[in-house]
């Protein structure tokens, strides 16, 4: 009898926390609505954390910095319905942070901006554990299903690349079908069957700018009955949204422009609710990356530092003005190198003579228009080019470079160039760049806040050189 008065004590401490945690949800939740009111800017400046929540902060104005891993819990009860995820709660920091948290909330709402999208999001460690965190939970082995394939496009970034074709294929068996030509729909229509577990694609592609219809592959995707996750890292949601046109899941890797300061290795995943898909729990469809948050990511532990969290939140602020000015340049510089005798092509999807223009007109939009509310194209800071002469030139011309570093790195303040077949593309072999479309005297540049003037000095001076 004792036993049993007990338990139920116990259970009546757990509903009064549960109580208290369904107001915290509430409030914040009203928060989220307030917010989703106002425009990119603000929500980028502000996020859910306003004067309330800075009261409980000692009136900090900016989010604080918690690098605590662990949170104490007032009593058992509280601890017990925080553990059972029963209440708002952030326990471990392996898990969630305060920090991480405020981060998180800013970028669902950015990715959702201006349309009715509900979406959650995870902080990872990196750009490639949101790759991951984002694929393999619709991986696991089922008798029931036919073998398991992914389809993806070829034109990616050479980490996801070697994640695909590497640890998925080779390692674990699942076929990988590459999509060569992400602009032909038919393509990607007759590579979608019974066993395909989700579709992915990267716009704009790093490093050959690649795009592809975003809207028409989320609705291939959809007619099987499968999720749809689109990387726009080089993009941003300043320029492109794609849970707004179809898309499911979207992966940033914060560690580019999204932050662009250089001061952070970062990643997310942002999902809208309710996702379709052959394989995994009602409540992982439901809220994928709250599901992914407090399950496999937390069994896996690709955590975000809360340091980087702070860090690349600051950087967040100014995202849309940042890519609004980094844009520009690179369309000075574009227009400057499709001209230059010494370069052979350019990809930037800016230039009417890029493959896909059409598409990048119809779909990057600078958000909110330029400083007099007029809608505006902008196509990014990230542009390459093939200089003439081959490998030889093209390394001639790269390490001609003074201005700009030479570094695998982009989306920075800094103005960044590689040559991706022997940095970020080198691993994945003659084959595997043939297939992503990366030939060996491409130099991919990444235009950040200097003068234009000044970049195309240092590169006309560089390609005097051959
Ligand atoms: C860099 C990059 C990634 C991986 O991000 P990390 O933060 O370096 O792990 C993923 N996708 C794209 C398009 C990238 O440029």
């Amino acid at each position: 009898m004792i036993e049993d008065e007990a338990a139920t004590e116990i259970t009546r401490g757990v509903a009064a926390w549960e109580t208290i945690g369904a107001h915290l949800a509430e409030r914040e939740g009203e928060r989220r609505d307030v917010m989703r009111r106002m425009r990119f800017d603000t929500i980028a400046v502000h996020g859910v954390y306003d004067a309330q929540a800075a009261l409980a902060n000692q009136g900090s104005i900016i989010e604080p910095l918690f690098l605590t891993p662990a949170q104490h819990f007032a009593e058992s009860d509280q601890m017990e319905t925080a553990l059972a995820y029963r209440m708002p709660a952030w326990t471990y920091t392996r898990i969630a942070n305060p920090t991480v948290h405020y981060l998180e909330e800013t970028l669902a709402l950015l990715e959702t901006y201006g349309s009715d999208v509900r979406a959650s999001a995870c902080g990872t460690a990196s750009g490639m554990a949101a790759v991951f965190m984002a694929t393999e939970p619709f991986l696991p082995v089922d008798a029931s299903l036919p073998p398991p394939n992914i389809v993806a496009s070829a034109r990616c970034y050479g980490g996801t690349f070697m994640l695909f074709s590497e640890r998925y294929g080779r390692e674990r068996g699942i076929e990988i079908r590459w999509v060569c030509e992400p602009l032909d729909l038919e393509e990607w229509a007759s590579n979608i069957d019974e066993g395909t577990r989700f579709v992915y694609g990267e716009m704009p592609s790093n490093p050959t700018l690649a795009v592809f219809d975003i809207p028409a592959v989320a609705a291939l995707a959809h007619g099987a009955g499968i999720p749809f996750i689109v990387d726009p890292t080089v993009a941003t949601p300043a320029l492109l949204r794609p849970l707004t046109m179809g898309a499911d899941i979207v992966v940033q890797s914060l560690s580019k422009s999204l932050s662009g300061g250089g001061l952070a290795i970062g990643g997310a995943l942002i999902a809208r609710h309710d996702i379709p898909s052959r394989i995994g729990p009602d409540e992982m469809l439901h809220d994928f990356a709250t599901h992914v948050k407090l399950l496999p990511f937390r069994d896996h532990g690709p955590a975000m530092s809360p340091f980087n969290a702070l860090v690349t939140l600051s950087d967040v602020r100014t995202v849309r003005s940042r890519i609004d000015a980094w844009s520009r340049g690179a369309m000075t510089v574009a227009e400057f190198l499709a001209e230059h005798p010494k370069v052979e092509c350019v990809q930037y999807p800016g230039l009417a003579s890029f493959p896909g223009h059409d598409i990048a007109r119809r779909d990057m939009w600078l958000v909110d228009g330029d400083e007099h509310g007029t809608p505006v194209n902008r196509y990014g800071s990230l542009l390459a080019f093939d200089v003439r002469g081959g490998p030889r030139a093209a390394r001639r011309v790269f390490d001609g470079l003074s201005l700009v570093w030479r570094a695998t790195d982009l989306g920075r303040i800094k103005s960044v160039a590689t040559i991706p077949a022997i940095s970020t593309h080198q691993q994945q072999g003659e084959e595997g760049r043939r297939l992503a479309c990366v030939p060996s005297h491409e130099i991919r540049l990444s235009i950040g806040g200097e003068h234009p003037d000044d970049l195309i000095a240092d590169l006309d001076r560089a390609l005097s050189t051959v």
